[in-house]
């Protein structure tokens, strides 16, 4: 009814990978029913930010989806089946994982504002209030896409879009696309526009391309740096950033086609294109922004969890870095260190644990 606000020990906001290893982790901890713990997710369906990835991502095109703790994926999807959409593929795997453990998942219910109220959280949604002791955050991303801002952006005449609204190379065909950005979104949407049109790429620092197999010990370093970070306060770096690209066959094929020459960062953007510093200026028709995705926290602004200093990060702290060191009854997952499938099922966990215990000590 409205104005009672649902009473319940923890609220988890989100259901991706993130959001579903806390929700079986809480559940094996024996919290029960509704009064134990909800899982609040804004998507009409099961399967996080993968059910909106674009159509030709595959399971074999995908960097690697980790198995959630306590169902392999493999029971789900057979491991023949590399030629399905990811889109597909997640969701059916994440709707199988729900109805095993019978996660307690309501939506569609999206969290829009998150406020401290005597000792315990009010948690405001789009279909009324909830109360919360602890809170674990797993809202992912996807719904925070990045675009820098260039000048002259409102005069281009022709398309702009994120790598969140790209779904087809076919779309392009017969148009100039400036593929912008140095990540692996944006050298796999450079790959499969380049087989249809021409395509210039473009990016802010020269692309480093990973010497070397990308094994474990490389994945350990590389979320170490970014642990780092948001240890100390400052906002998440991509893992990209710090292990670098990796040499695919895809990225052989592209660089014997001659798409791989990466140029500098254009300084604006004209009518009928893009233009450097030294004046020399390029036709565009497309301008495809892959610059990547922010963690989606609006909800949480109320909470004043972000440092002061113009970075703006989250003193995060704890085992696995999930803890809000200025709230502890916050964990945030799928967060940093944790934004990857692997990352975000063992920082359900270890949140989870940390979470109980605080709660049990306050
Ligand atoms: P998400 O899957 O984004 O789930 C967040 C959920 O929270 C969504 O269901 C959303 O609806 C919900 N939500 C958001 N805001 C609210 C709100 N206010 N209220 C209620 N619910 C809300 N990682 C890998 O390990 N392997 C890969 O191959 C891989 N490929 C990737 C490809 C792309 C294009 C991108 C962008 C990322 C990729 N990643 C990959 C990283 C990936 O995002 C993470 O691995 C993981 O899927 C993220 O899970 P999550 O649970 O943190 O977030």
């Amino acid at each position: 009814p409205p104005g009672v606000a649902l009473k319940t020990d923890i609220v988890v906001i989100g259901g991706g990978q993130a959001g579903l290893s806390a929700a079986y982790h809480l559940k094996r901890a024996g919290l029960e029913g509704r009064t134990g713990f909800v899982l609040l997710d804004a998507a009409s369906a099961p399967g996080g930010a993968w059910q909106f990835r674009w159509p030709t991502l595959t399971l074999s095109t995908v960097n690697r989806i980790h198995d959630l703790p306590g169902l392999p994926f493999s029971d789900v999807v057979a491991p023949g089946e590399t030629h399905v959409q990811a889109r597909v593929a997640v969701p059916r795997y994440f709707a199988a994982y729900e109805r095993t453990f019978d996660l307690p998942v309501l939506r569609p219910v999206r969290v829009t504002l998150v406020t401290r109220h005597g000792g315990r959280f009010k948690v405001e949604t789009d279909r009324g209030d909830f109360s919360a002791r602890g809170l674990i955050n797993a809202t992912g991303t996807w719904e925070t896409p990045y675009i820098p801002t260039y000048p002259g952006m409102e005069r281009f005449r022709g398309q702009q879009l994120h790598t969140r609204d790209y779904h087809s190379a076919q779309a392009f065909a017969g148009r100039h696309v400036v593929v912008v950005g140095g990540g692996i979104s944006a050298l796999q949407l450079l790959d499969e526009v380049s087989q249809v049109t021409t395509t210039t790429w473009v990016t802010r620092r020269p692309p480093v391309f990973r010497e070397g197999p990308f094994d474990a010990q490389a994945g350990h370093a590389a979320v170490a740096l970014v642990e780092d970070r948001v240890r100390r306060g400052l906002p998440p770096a991509s893992v990209v950033s710090v292990t670098g690209l990796p040499v695919t066959p895809a990225v052989d094929a592209m660089r014997a086609r001659g798409v791989l020459r990466a140029r500098p960062m254009f300084s604006d953007i004209v009518e009928d294109g893009v233009r450097w510093a030294d004046g020399t200026r390029l036709h565009a028709d497309v301008i495809l922004w892959c610059t990547g995705f922010r963690s989606s926290l609006d909800h949480l602004a109320p909470l004043m969890l972000r440092e002061p200093d113009a970075a703006g990060g989250i003193v995060m702290t704890g085992r696995l870095a999930t803890q809000v060191a200025k709230d502890p009854r916050v964990h945030l997952v799928g967060y940093g260190p944790s934004a990857s499938t692997i990352g975000a099922n063992r920082a359900g966990r270890a949140a989870v644990s940390e979470l109980l215990a605080t709660l049990r000590a306050g």
